[in-house]
């Protein structure tokens, strides 16, 4: 280890930094920010240090550096862009026992500054011992992405009752588990959630139950469901709080259609449940679901519900929530990229264009009644929208022809796409009438998506992803 890493305490102490321009005025920024008393020595000053002048915030010594003006200092950082002036004040500097910061110098600095997470009160520190600065902020940008926002105020509730909890379980070892459960917790949710009142009740009940293991509704840890949208497939297009969420889930109870890619980014020793959900073959009813997760949360356990796309869109999201809330289960819910998008996007095919669509709706092609027979497909003939069906290749040939008996030109562009944005992906082209045809010859099968209008005219155009193959030799001289 070249560098010990530590933290400094400058608030209200007098540093000074020499040089006046943008970098000079982001190191100012940063010790700011920890309180300091900045005093900046320069003959000239950038326009955003000259505003944090007019605000008060610096002092503005307009001189040339002298060894005399280190004086009473305890911090300096130079940041001019002459190695004579840096090296001059390193030397000074250290030659008075003042620690010294040349920026992008790590030779002539007696403390480097490290790449920051800041969650503050936690504060996370990233250093290559000065070798690459360009990796350490590389490190940070995908530490960040791990650590939410609002992580700062799980450690400000810690705070808060670190002294009450210390009386209430004297015992170390026992209080150490304490804090582990608590801090890991559902609990965790509810503060990153920003229901703070919810999560002090939840600490108070938490701290009764460990203090008197024997109480009532003593489930040791908080149980939390959380919704999660999984994408249409490609595991990189999970949303960084899917990520997270995944990663913390005790149970992972999930549909046929989330793929194994992101099932297996679950900690390994995570539960992983299926209930199945492929179209007319429900391996575990709805009802039964419901239950399940209830039960599994009562029991204390961080509970995913993992969806295929997003949650609300064809997903019965809005079902599971209910029961939820009717048994006082705590929730959240992460939308997830639905199939519609992500298939598009994945195909080429943009949903809206200027000069095709205005619009664009997504319909079911399987309702509650069953295969696209209850619904009114006369709104959707409009040349200037795009129709995006889910769950509609067995339907097709039906839809299909209410949309040709309603008045859709049966040479309107149309495409399926099979296992979108997975490497299985497959597109097929074709018109509104011959579509089906095409479909059935070349052995689509679920899940599949259809999108009908003249922006399926674009994908030859924007093909991006994956083989072509299927989309040339299905190519239709029609479109
Ligand atoms: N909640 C999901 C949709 C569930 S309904 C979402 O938001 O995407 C299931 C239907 O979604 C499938 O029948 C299919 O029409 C579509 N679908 C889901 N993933 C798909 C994929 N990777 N490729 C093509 N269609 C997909």
């Amino acid at each position: 280890m070249k560098y010990l890493p530590v933290f400094l305490n400058v608030q209200d102490a007098p540093c000074l930094v020499i040089g006046g321009g943008d970098i000079a005025q982001r190191k100012v920024h940063s010790i700011l920010r920890a309180g300091a008393h900045v005093t900046v020595l320069s003959p000239d000053l950038s326009p955003g240090l000259q505003a944090l002048l007019h605000q008060n915030k610096i002092i503005w010594q307009k001189a040339l550096f002298t060894v005399e003006a280190l004086k009473g200092f305890k911090l300096v950082i130079s940041a001019t862009n002459q190695r004579k002036v840096n090296e001059f004040v390193a030397a000074s500097a250290m030659s008075l026992g003042i620690p010294v910061n040349v920026v992008d110098c790590p030779d002539l600095c007696s403390f480097i500054f490290p790449a920051l997470i800041d969650r503050s009160p936690i504060i996370l520190a990233i250093s290559t011992g000065g070798a690459s600065p360009i990796l350490a902020r590389v490190l940070r940008s995908r530490l960040e992405s791990l650590i939410p926002n609002r992580y700062g105020r799980l450690a400000g509730l810690a705070e808060r009752a670190r002294e009450r909890v210390k009386k209430a379980i004297p015992e170390a070892t026992h209080r150490r588990r304490f804090w582990e459960e608590t801090l890991q917790g559902g609990l965790q949710d509810l503060i990153l959630n920003g229901q703070d009142q919810q999560a002090e009740r939840e600490f108070d009940r938490l701290l009764d139950v460990a203090c008197k293991p024997s109480s009532a509704n003593s489930a040791k840890t908080t149980g939390f469901v959380s919704l999660v949208g999984a994408g249409p497939g490609d595991p990189e297009l999970l949303t960084l709080k899917a990520l997270r969420i995944l990663q913390e889930a005790d149970v992972i109870v999930h549909d046929r259609l989330v793929s194994d890619g992101i099932l297996r980014l679950g900690r390994t020793d995570a539960e992983r449940i299926d209930v199945g959900k492929a179209m007319s073959r429900h391996t575990l009813p709805q009802e039964q679901i419901n239950r399940l997760m209830v039960s599994l949360a009562r029991k204390g356990q961080r509970v995913v519900r993992l969806k295929g796309g997003d949650p609300f869109i064809f997903g019965r999201g809005g079902e599971e929530i209910e029961t939820l809330m009717e048994e006082g289960i705590p929730f959240q819910i992460v939308p997830g990229i639905t199939a519609a998008i992500g298939c598009a996007a994945y195909a080429g095919i943009p949903l809206t264009h200027r000069d095709y669509a205005q619009s664009v709706s997504f319909v079911t092609g399987h309702s509650r009644e069953g295969l696209g027979c209850q619904i009114d497909w006369k709104p959707f003939v409009n040349t200037q929208q795009t129709l995006v069906i889910y769950m509609g290749l067995q339907a097709f040939p039906a839809i299909r022809d209410s949309l040709i008996r309603e008045g859709a030109d049966p040479h309107r562009p149309a495409a399926i796409i099979e296992e979108g944005t997975t490497s299985s992906q497959r597109v097929v082209v074709g018109s509104l009438e011959s579509l089906y045809e095409k479909a059935t010859a070349a052995g689509i099968k679920s899940p599949a998506l259809i999108i009908i209008g003249e922006v399926v005219r674009l994908h030859s155009k924007l093909t991006w992803f994956g083989s072509s193959k299927v989309h040339e030799s299905m190519e239709s001289t029609e479109l």
